[in-house]
C-alpha cells in the first residue's frame, strides 16, 4: 500500500488542507477508484471505505490485487469542518453555495477539442489516447479556489479508473445506486450484492456530478466519434447511496465493504472465486421516472410507510398535521414503484420535497438532480 497526500490551494492565512489517497495492489493495469463521504455529512460510506481498506490490505499481503485499487475515504476535508450553530453542513460549500457534487471538470468537453485526430480503428489504442488526452487537459487546468483544488485533486486520482464507485448516502434511505443506462449490465453484479432496492439510469442528469463526469465523456465520445472510430465505455462509474445519514454502524460497514470485494472480485480484479450473487430486489428504474413527493401544506411530517419497500399507486406515503387548523394532509404515491429515500426533517414547509418513489415510466426531463 503506498499513501499520497494532496495539498489544496490554501484558502485563507494560516489554513491549508490536503486530501489522502490509499493505493493497494499493482499499478500499470486495471484501476479502480472508491471514494467515500464526497457530501461529508454522509458518513455511512466513511466507515465502508475505512472497513475496505482492511480488507484490501489483507488481499495485498496475501498477493490477490490483480490491479490498483485507490481508496479515498476523506474526499472533501472542506465540508467535514463546516459547522454553524452545532450543525454540520457537508453538502454545500458555505460560502458559495454550490453542493460538493457538481460542477466537476467535465472531461467530454476537455477532450472532444483535442481527441479526433489521434483516434484509430482500434478500440483499445482509443481507450489509451482518450486518456491520455484527459490527462494532458486536466494537466493544464489552473485552479483558483481551495474548492476547485480540490475537485481537480479528485479527477487526477479517478479519471483513468476503470470502475469509480463515489459512497453517497441519503437523508434516510434503502440501499440505492445510480449509474448510466449504458453501463447498466457492468453495474448489475454491483447492485446485487450490494442489495439495493434500487437502480437509477440516467445518461446525464445534468449538473456534472462526480459519477457522471466519469461515464458521460465516453458515451458522449460514442455519439460524437462512434460512427467512425471504435470508442469503448472507458469507466463503469455508479454512485452508491449507502441507506440514509444514521445509517452508520459496523454490520453495515461489514457487508458493504465485502459487497465491493465480490465485485471487484467478479470482476477479475481481485483473485478467488466470488460469492454467490443474490437476486436482484427490483428491476432497475430511469431516474426520469422518479417521483418527487412533496408536502402540500406546512405541518409536522408524520411517516405511514418505510423506505425500502413497493408503493402502489394512490398508498399513503405521509400526513402533514397542521396542529392550529387541525388540517391533516395526506400525501399520496402518484406511481408505484420502491419508496427509496424519506427526508430527515419531521417538520414540513409548504412545497417540500419529503419522499421519492422510483417509478418505471419516465416522468421529468431537464435536470434530474435535486439541489
Ligand atoms: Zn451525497
Amino acid at each position: 500500500m503506498q499513501k499520497k497526500i494532496h495539498p489544496l490551494i490554501s484558502p485563507s492565512l494560516g489554513t491549508e488542507r490536503t486530501l489522502t489517497s490509499f493505493h493497494y495492489g499493482p499499478a500499470g493495469g486495471q484501476k479502480v477508484y472508491v471514494q467515500s463521504s464526497l457530501h461529508a455529512d454522509e458518513l455511512p460510506g466513511m466507515l465502508a471505505a475505512w472497513e475496505l481498506r482492511r480488507k484490501l490490505g489483507a488481499l495485498e499481503a496475501a498477493g490477490k490485487l490483480r490491479g490498483e485499487i485507490v481508496v479515498v475515504p476523506v474526499p472533501n476535508p472542506i465540508g467535514l469542518n463546516q459547522h454553524v450553530l452545532g450543525q454540520m453542513i457537508g453538502r454545500f460549500e458555505a460560502n458559495t453555495a454550490t453542493n460538493f457534487n457538481r460542477n466537476f471538470y467535465d472531461l467530454a468537453a476537455l477532450v472532444i477539442p483535442r481527441i479526433e485526430s489521434r483516434l484509430t480503428g482500434d478500440a483499445k489504442e482509443n481507450l489509451r489516447a482518450v486518456r491520455e488526452s484527459m490527462r494532458e487537459a486536466l494537466d493544464a487546468q489552473t485552479p483558483r479556489t481551495e474548492l476547485e483544488s480540490q475537485r481537480l485533486a479528485l479527477q487526477r486520482l479517478s479519471y483513468d479508473a476503470d470502475i469509480v464507485l463515489d459512497l453517497h448516502c441519503d437523508f434516510e434511505g434503502a440501499m440505492h445506486v445510480y449509474t448510466n443506462p449504458e453501463l447498466w449490465a457492468d453495474v448489475e453484479p454491483l447492485a446485487r450484492y450490494l442489495d439495493a432496492k434500487a437502480s437509477l439510469l440516467a445518461l446525464n442528469s445534468i449538473g456534472n456530478p462526480f459519477d457522471e463526469i466519469h461515464s458521460f465523456c465516453w458515451s458522449e465520445l460514442r455519439a460524437r466519434f462512434g460512427s467512425r472510430f471504435p470508442i469503448p465505455n472507458g469507466s463503469i462509474s455508479v454512485t452508491v447511496e449507502l441507506r440514509g445519514q444514521a445509517d452508520v454502524s459496523y454490520a453495515h460497514a461489514e457487508h458493504d465493504s465485502q459487497a465491493i470485494v465480490e465485485y471487484l472480485t467478479q470482476r477479475g480484479l481481485i483473485e478467488g472465486t466470488p460469492a454467490h450473487m443474490p437476486p436482484l430486489a427490483f428491476p432497475a428504474t430511469p431516474l426520469a421516472g422518479t417521483e418527487p413527493l412533496v408536502a402540500p401544506i406546512s405541518g409536522v411530517l408524520v411517516f405511514r410507510t418505510p423506505a425500502g419497500i413497493w408503493i402502489e399507486k394512490g398508498q399513503e406515503i405521509a400526513d402533514i398535521v397542521d396542529p392550529l387548523t387541525d388540517r391533516v394532509e395526506t400525501v399520496r404515491a402518484g406511481t408505484a414503484g420502491v419508496l427509496y429515500a424519506r427526508h430527515r426533517t419531521r417538520f414540513a414547509t409548504a412545497g417540500m420535497e419529503v419522499a421519492r418513489i422510483a417509478g418505471a415510466t419516465p416522468l421529468r426531463g431537464g435536470s434530474l438532480l435535486s439541489a
